[in-house]
């Protein structure tokens, strides 16, 4: 990666919040005041109240702009609540193209409350650039990205998608929860607005749950302010904290899961129990070379498949270390079964549709040592090989 004035890592420490200018305080202050007193009837100050502006929360708010190279941040209450308030920038008749293994939570959102507003969708593999100039209605109005794809960790082009959405003067919202700017930057790829589930990566902890958004354009800030005062799904100021204190060690959190994932990858591509094995780092990745382009690494989440569900049944009773849970992205490993968590919001059908099968597990990789974990996953993976032949000694009594 190339720096500009400091490298990433540096910026993750170093910015205008580093110290307080009222105290000299080493943490940003954290300040519950809801409401501020005017010193003047005709002209008020910066802050008057805390649902407009806070600032604990802007403090956020300008790191992660400035980590996501854009001019200004939000922070929302949650990631869904980041989402939905981005998807209020449209308006009754507009259409959207969003990508089809989106997050369970994006789903329902688009599919059971923006429909009843008069928002269209349509749903495309977002790596396949012919089936998506189809879905271009006159009516669209943003194409919504997210990659790598949840749970299949599919990679698409954000630079591409971003040019096609210019020409078809329409937005483009990419859900950059899984590599973070560490990894990613969407907007100097092109995109109009990043999102993120704070509640992952950047805060990394399993302890707070938020939402964050990002705009590279004035007028664009400026709707997306209205719209976060006016539907006020605002971050906590203690949660802003919480996010702020996660974010000074996310360089080497996810530099650290990252190369457990790889680790972890290739091992589980060697085990005749796992079928398939999904990341981006794999040579045999669809666009495993996409991903080297636009991003600076894989990321800590993949996916894998076993024989069946009996399988991941087996699998997930017989590991030990991970916990086994809905979420990503923390100092712990996470093992997720996106059919019945992640994507429990998608009817069995639109899963299978999507390849989400009930064979596939999701893993986040954490901090701990990797050898500990392939440790458990090969004690695990014995455990299933040794249902199955119970099984089958069953089958032929
Ligand atoms: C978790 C997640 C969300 C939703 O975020 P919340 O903080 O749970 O509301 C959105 N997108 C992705 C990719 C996620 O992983």
């Amino acid at each position: 990666m190339e720096c500009e004035e400091y490298c990433f890592e540096t910026r993750l420490l170093h910015n205008r919040h580093k110290i307080d200018a009222a105290t000299g305080a080493v943490s940003v202050p954290i300040q519950h005041a809801s409401t501020f007193h005017q010193f003047d009837v005709d002209s008020f100050g910066k802050y008057d109240y805390a649902r407009s502006l806070n600032p604990t929360r802007e403090a956020l708010e300008d790191v992660i702009a400035e980590l996501e190279d854009g001019v200004k941040g939000f922070a929302f209450s949650s990631g869904m609540a980041a989402i939905s308030t981005a998807f209020l920038l449209l308006s009754k008749g507009d259409h959207v193209v969003i990508t089809e293994d989106v997050y369970g939570g994006t789903y329902r959102m688009v599919t059971e409350v923006l429909s009843r507003f008069g928002i269209e969708h349509s749903f495309v593999d977002m790596t396949d650039l012919e089936q998506l100039k189809l879905a271009i209605k006159p009516n669209t109005k943003a194409f919504y990205v997210e990659t790598p794809s949840n749970p299949l960790l599919k990679v698409t082009d954000i630079h591409a998608i971003s040019k096609l959405a210019k020409e078809n003067h329409a937005l483009t919202f990419v859900d950059n929860t899984f590599l973070t700017p560490a990894l990613q930057k969407p907007l100097t790829l092109g995109a109009d607005v990043v999102l993120h589930s704070a509640t992952k990566f950047l805060s990394g902890h399993s302890d707070v749950v938020a939402g964050l958004a990002v705009v590279k354009d004035e007028s664009l800030a400026r709707r997306l302010a209205f719209l976060q005062n006016s539907f006020g799904a605002i971050l906590g100021v203690q949660d802003a904290w919480l996010v702020l204190r996660g974010l000074k060690t996310l360089h080497v959190r996810l530099e650290q899961s990252q190369k457990s994932a790889i680790e972890i990858a290739s091992f589980f591509e060697k085990q005749p129990l796992v079928k398939k094995v999904y990341y981006p780092a794999l040579i045999d990745h669809p666009q495993h070379d996409l991903q080297q382009i636009q991003a600076y690494g894989p990321g800590a989440v993949l996916s894998f498949e076993l024989a069946n569900e009996a399988a991941v049944r087996s699998f997930v009773s017989n590991v030990k270390i991970p916990v086994f849970a809905v979420s990503l992205g923390a100092v712990e490993s996470i093992l997720s079964y996106p059919a019945k968590m992640s994507h429990a919001a998608m009817p069995q059908l639109e899963r299978e549709k999507r390849g989400i099968k009930n064979s596939l597990l999701r893993l986040s990789v954490g901090l701990e040592n990797p050898d500990d974990l392939i440790k458990d996953f090969s004690q695990a993976l014995v455990s299933v090989r040794e249902g199955q032949l119970v099984g089958q000694q069953g089958e032929s009594k």
